[in-house]
């Protein structure tokens, strides 16, 4: 396992001629994975909208005018008729995200973790993604019995800057550290088609790549331009480029589960059939992505059909955590807020976006 990546290496698999990094990538990916095997995930917005946050691309944060309907914290009992319903479907991993800046110390946390110990006993890999977190937190989301926690990179650290002014990339890494310290799996990828340069998608996987242990997964999205968000008339990314993404990571990060994710809708099953043969190895399910636009399950369960693909079962890669009841925790509450540096900038799209907002 390499861990000393360069952005020009990387760079130079990604503009392979298309057949030979296609060939490369299939290659790695059937020396470390079944490839006629793919995760279902499914992802719940337990708690959506009015994120205090500024991410150009995201109709959540409160300061843009999108047409998202805002809810509080889900109970308890829905989420876990939804994971139910998703584990019936063949999803065999839930992952719950919250529009948080970071994770506060208090009901709403302890709501939370009482929906890990949940969805764990429902003998599914539960993940998380609720902003920012510290070591303590993430202790107590690892003794609820939580698989892994979503934290992305985005971008790569110079394009960061020109996406989101409220928080800083170094930020990011802190979040993932503190979840390192903990038995926790990491997951953290990135959007493509935000605007930025080929070199700023070699940029974020060097930064990805370099990290030791890598990450366990590493999901690729491609943008969803939302109308009232900073990147509305962004045009779509070509399918090219996302097939170019996914064989990179899958070269750069052999043993990690390459996840395809949001703006599978702007794309065909032949598209994404070359997104499996490059490396992807799981989806996620449901005809919403937290809040944007995604395939219907049956949709997703004719191609697999078709392609004579079969849905992962869960700890496959690793062996399911052990859940520790509320009353038994060795973790207390710390009311630890996590330590951020803001840069103290503005980024001009995002200002007009907020501007329009409240015109
Ligand atoms: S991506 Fe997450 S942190 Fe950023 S605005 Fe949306 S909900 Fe908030």
């Amino acid at each position: 396992m390499r861990h000393n990546w360069t952005r020009e290496e990387i760079l130079e698999i990604y503009n392979k001629p298309l057949m030979e990094l296609l060939y490369e990538a299939a290659t790695v990916h059937r020396e470390f994975h079944d490839p006629n095997t793919v995760q279902v995930s499914t992802l719940l917005s337990i708690k959506t909208g009015g994120c205090p946050e500024d991410c150009g691309y995201c109709p959540q944060a409160a300061r843009y005018h999108t047409d998202i309907e805002g809810n509080d914290l889900m109970r308890v009992s829905h989420v876990k008729a939804q994971a139910l319903r998703a584990k019936a479907a063949g999803s065999s991993r839930v992952c719950m995200g919250a529009a948080w800046r970071n994770v506060k110390d208090g009901e709403e946390f302890d709501q939370v973790l009482e929906m890990v110990r949940t969805i764990n006993k429902l003998d599914m890999e539960v993940c998380c993604t609720l902003g920012m977190i510290t070591e303590n937190q993430a202790q107590r989301l690892a003794e609820a019995g939580l698989y892994a926690y979503n934290h992305n990179l985005d971008t790569s650290e110079d394009y960061y800057k020109d996406v989101i002014s409220t928080r800083a990339f170094q930020d990011r890494l802190d979040t993932i550290g503190n979840v390192r310290k903990t038995n926790v799996t990491v997951c953290s990828g990135g959007i493509i088609g935000m605007g930025e340069k080929v070199e700023d998608r070699a940029g974020m996987l060097v930064a990805l790549a370099t990290l030791d242990p890598q990450p366990e997964s590493v999901p690729i999205n491609a943008l969803v331009a939302v109308e009232g968000t900073p990147m509305e008339d962004i045009e779509p990314i070509s399918i090219w480029e996302m097939v170019r993404m996914v064989a990179t990571t899958r070269i750069v990060m052999p043993q990690t589960q390459v996840r395809l994710s949001a703006g599978r809708t702007q794309m065909s099953r032949e598209g994404q059939a070359m997104c499996f043969f490059a490396g992807a190895n799981s989806i996620f399910a449901g005809d919403k992505l937290l809040t944007t636009p995604n395939p219907d399950v049956n949709e997703d369960m004719e191609m697999f059909k078709l392609l004579g693909l079969n849905p992962q079962a869960p700890f496959v890669k690793k062996a399911q955590p052990e859940t520790v009841e509320a009353a038994d925790s060795k973790h207390l509450p710390k009311g630890e807020k996590p330590k951020w540096s803001r840069p103290g900038h503005t980024i001009p799209r995002n200002e007009e976006a907020k501007a329009k907002a409240k015109a």
